[in-house]
């Protein structure tokens, strides 16, 4: 199968899929927070929280993994938190050349490679920073769609990937930052 086959975009509640990782769109403390963070400490319950009291936080960057508590009667076996940048950059600037854009690929790679580590053959990413961290949606999709399908390229696991998207606007901006990949996929590489 096409790496480009194992990614699905879904509108959903991300706590509602059945997949054995789940990635949440954490702060640096790890200690809950509001949309999509909120949203996954509610539905594993408390237990979560009590278990991310002993993490110490995570920079920005950086993904930490924790079981899945109350989720796990679902079929979720791990909990991905990575830590998204706030967007403070500048859209002028070319797709790459600003810290957030590294950092939010970062997020990505490090929330792969973890699913990778503990064989999960199914991972949920949500459209991390894009709430209350502002980044700018299009450009997160391209970050987020381009390092995803860089990493299934080179690694069989997981097998599949599901872009949670939390209405059908924000699908249709990840829908067309994969129709048009060839355009700015290229552009990125001749930037070199
Ligand atoms: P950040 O602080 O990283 O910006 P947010 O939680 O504010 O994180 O938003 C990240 C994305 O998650 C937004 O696109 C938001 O619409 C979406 N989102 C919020 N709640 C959920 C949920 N329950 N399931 C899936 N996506 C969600």
């Amino acid at each position: 199968m096409q790496p480009i086959d194992r990614i699905e975009i879904v509108t959903a509640d991300i706590t509602t899929l059945r997949v054995e990782a789940i990635v949440n769109a954490a702060n640096e403390s790890l200690l809950g927070g509001g949309g999509v963070d909120g949203a996954i400490h509610r539905a594993a319950g408390p237990d979560l929280l009590e278990h991310c009291k002993t993490l110490e936080g995570c920079p920005t960057g950086l993904a930490k993994i924790t079981p899945a508590f109350a989720l796990k009667k679902q079929g979720i076996q791990h909990i991905i938190h990575a830590v998204g940048p706030v967007w403070h950059g500048d859209e002028s600037q070319k797709l790459g050349y600003t810290l957030e854009d590294t950092l939010l690929a970062s997020c990505y790679h490090q929330s792969l490679t973890l699913a990778n580590q503990h064989a999960c053959k199914s991972l949920a990413f949500p459209n991390i920073s894009t709430g209350i961290y502002h980044f700018p949606k299009p450009r997160a999709a391209k970050i987020a769609f381009g390092h995803i399908l860089g990493f299934l390229s080179k690694h069989d696991l997981p097998e599949k990937i599901f872009l949670c998207c939390f209405n059908n606007t924000d699908a249709l901006i990840i829908q067309q930052a994969i129709d048009t990949r060839e355009d700015w996929m290229m552009n990125r590489k001749r930037m070199g």
